[in-house]
C-alpha cells in the first residue's frame, strides 16, 4: 500500500469552483500559502464550457450575469474575460395550456391573469425587503413565512389556476425547483438578495442581461492559471481533522496541514466529507437538508441562428415539457445557431430515467413543437444532467424546505472552529449566484486571514 504525500499549506481551500479560487486568489495575494483540493478533474464546478470548432463553447452551467452583480463582473474584468449583451431581439414563445403565443413583453393571455402575476411579483418583493439579508431567520414574519412552501403561499393568494401556473412556471426557472418544496422564507430571502423577483427573471436589467465570452468557466480557468500549482486536481476530500493545534485535511493521495480550511462546496457535499471532532448538530443538518432542485442543461448547435429570421428571439417558455425554458446563446455574428434549453424540477427528474437517446428525442421534440421541424434536426447535441453530477448533486444552488431557515439559519455561515464555509449558498447577496459564490470566497478568505497566526 502506498501512503498518502504529505503538504503543508497556511490555508487548504475544498473545491475549485468560482468560490474556492476566488478565496485562494484573495488569500494569496495577501501573502498567505494556499492549496486548493479540488475533486474534479478540471476546475469551474457548476460552470461548465464544453468546446465547439473554433474556439467557440457551449455553456452547460452557469453563465449570466446582470448589472447589480458587480463581484463576478469586476472578477471578469480584472481577469480579461470579455463579455457581451445576451441576444434579446424578436419574439418570445409561451407553450401554455395547450397553445403556443407569440409575444413581445407579457403573453398574450387575459388581462386579469396577467394583473395577477404582477401583483404577486409585486407583493413576494414587498415582503422579500423585510427579509433581514445576514439574518432572514429574524424578519418579523420569519416563522409565518418559513412554516409554509412558495406553492402554498401562491394558493394562497392568486386566485386565477392560470396566473398560479405561470407563477409556478418562474419559480422552476428560477429555483430550478418545484415551488412546492421551497420555503417561502427561502424564496423571500434569495429573491432580496438578488433586488426583485423581476430582477431574477429578466433578461434586460436581469439576472440574464450578459454572458461572459467564450463562456463562463473562463473565469475559473483565468483563476486556476493565476493560481498554478496552488490547485490540485482529481483530488476528492475525504475526512478533515482538527484540534488546537491544526488542521489535517485528508483526500485521495494528498494529507495536507494547515491552520484553518475553507470549504467552498455546496451543503449538500460538505455532508459527504467526516469530521473529527463531529460537525455540531445544526451544521450537520444543514449539510443534510440543504439540497438543491434537478436541472438538465442542454445545447442544440445549428448551422445558423434560423428563428432569427422567422422574427424569433429564441426565449421561450412551455408548461408541457420537459424543456421549460429555452433562450438563444449564439454568437454576436449570427455565424452558428445555438438555443440552449432547461429541463427542471420534476421534469428533469423524470428524464434522468431516461436513456440518452431518449432524452434527446424528447427534448428535441419540445424545441420542434417551439421553434418548428429545423429545430429537430441540430448538428450536435450536448447536455448536461446536473442532478446526476457526483459533485454537484442538483441544481442551480441549495435551498432550504419549510423550517430550514429559522431552525438552522444561524449555522449556515459562522465558521467552525478551524472550519469556514464559501459557496453560493452562503452569500448573502446574490446567493445561488455566480456573484454570490465570488462575494463567499472573499469572506471566508477575508475570515480564515483575520485567524492566521
Ligand atoms: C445549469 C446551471 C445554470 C446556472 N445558471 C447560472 C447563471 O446563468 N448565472 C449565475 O450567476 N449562476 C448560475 N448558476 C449557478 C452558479 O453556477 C453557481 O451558483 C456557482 O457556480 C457556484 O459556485 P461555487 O464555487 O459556490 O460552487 P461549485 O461551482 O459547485 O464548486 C464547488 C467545487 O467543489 C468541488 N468539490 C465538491 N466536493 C468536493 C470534495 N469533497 N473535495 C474536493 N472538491 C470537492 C466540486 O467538484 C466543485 O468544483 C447555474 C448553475 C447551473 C448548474
Amino acid at each position: 500500500m502506498t501512503s498518502a504525500a504529505t503538504r503543508e499549506a497556511e490555508v487548504v481551500v475544498v473545491g475549485a469552483g468560482l468560490a474556492g479560487l476566488v478565496a485562494a486568489r484573495e488569500l494569496a495575494a495577501a501573502g498567505a500559502s494556499v492549496l486548493v483540493l479540488e475533486a474534479r478533474a478540471r476546475v469551474g464546478g457548476r460552470t461548465l464550457d464544453l468546446p465547439l470548432e473554433d474556439d467557440r463553447m457551449a455553456e452547460l452551467g452557469g453563465q449570466w450575469i446582470g448589472p447589480t452583480q458587480r463581484a463576478i463582473a469586476e472578477l471578469a474584468r480584472s481577469l480579461g474575460v470579455a463579455s457581451h449583451p445576451t441576444h434579446d431581439v424578436g419574439e418570445a414563445l409561451t407553450e401554455f395550456r395547450g397553445h403556443l403565443l407569440r409575444h413581445s413583453g407579457e403573453p398574450p393571455l387575459d388581462p386579469p391573469v396577467i394583473a395577477q402575476v404582477a401583483r404577486a411579483h409585486d407583493e413576494l418583493d414587498r415582503m422579500a425587503d423585510r427579509v433581514p439579508l445576514e439574518a432572514p431567520w429574524r424578519a418579523e414574519d420569519a416563522l409565518e413565512w418559513d412554516g409554509q412552501t412558495l406553492w402554498a403561499w401562491i394558493e394562497r393568494n392568486v386566485e386565477s389556476s392560470a396566473a398560479r401556473e405561470l407563477l409556478a412556471l418562474e419559480a422552476v426557472g428560477v429555483w430550478g425547483a418545484e415551488p412546492s418544496a421551497l420555503s417561502l422564507l427561502h424564496a423571500l430571502f434569495e429573491i432580496h438578495s438578488a433586488g426583485t423577483f423581476d430582477t431574477m427573471i429578466e433578461v434586460r436589467g436581469g439576472a440574464q442581461q450578459t454572458r461572459l465570452l467564450p463562456g463562463a468557466q473562463t473565469v475559473s480557468l483565468r483563476l486556476a492559471e493565476e493560481l498554478e500549482a496552488r490547485v490540485v486536481l482529481s483530488t476528492p476530500v475525504r475526512r478533515i481533522e482538527h484540534d488546537e493545534t491544526g488542521a489535517r485535511v485528508l483526500a485521495d493521495g494528498l494529507t495536507v496541514r494547515a491552520q484553518r480550511v475553507i470549504l467552498a462546496v455546496p451543503p449538500v457535499l460538505c455532508g459527504r466529507i467526516a469530521y473529527d471532532p463531529p460537525l455540531p448538530a445544526a451544521r450537520r443538518e444543514i449539510n443534510r437538508r440543504m439540497r438543491a432542485g434537478a436541472v438538465v442543461k442542454l445545447a442544440a448547435v445549428y448551422s445558423e441562428p434560423f428563428w432569427r429570421s422567422d422574427g424569433l428571439s429564441g426565449r421561450a417558455q412551455s408548461d408541457r415539457g420537459p424543456v421549460g425554458e429555452t433562450t438563444d446563446n449564439s454568437l454576436g455574428d449570427g455565424s452558428q445557431g445555438i438555443l440552449v434549453g432547461f429541463v427542471a424540477g420534476r421534469h428533469a427528474t423524470s428524464l434522468a430515467t431516461h436513456s440518452p437517446e431518449e432524452r434527446r428525442q424528447a427534448v428535441l421534440a419540445s424545441f420542434e413543437r417551439l421553434f418548428g421541424p429545423r429545430a429537430a434536426r441540430p448538428e450536435r447535441y450536448l447536455e448536461q444532467s446536473w442532478v446526476e453530477e457526483e459533485w454537484t448533486e442538483g441544481a442551480y444552488a441549495g435551498h432550504f424546505g419549510p423550517g430550514g431557515w429559522t431552525r438552522l439559519g444561524h449555522a449556515l455561515r459562522p465558521p467552525v472552529d478551524r472550519l469556514h464555509w464559501a459557496g453560493a449558498e452562503t452569500a448573502t447577496v446574490w446567493a445561488g449566484y455566480m456573484d454570490g459564490a465570488v462575494r463567499s470566497g472573499c469572506r471566508a478568505a477575508a475570515e480564515a486571514l483575520d485567524r492566521l497566526v
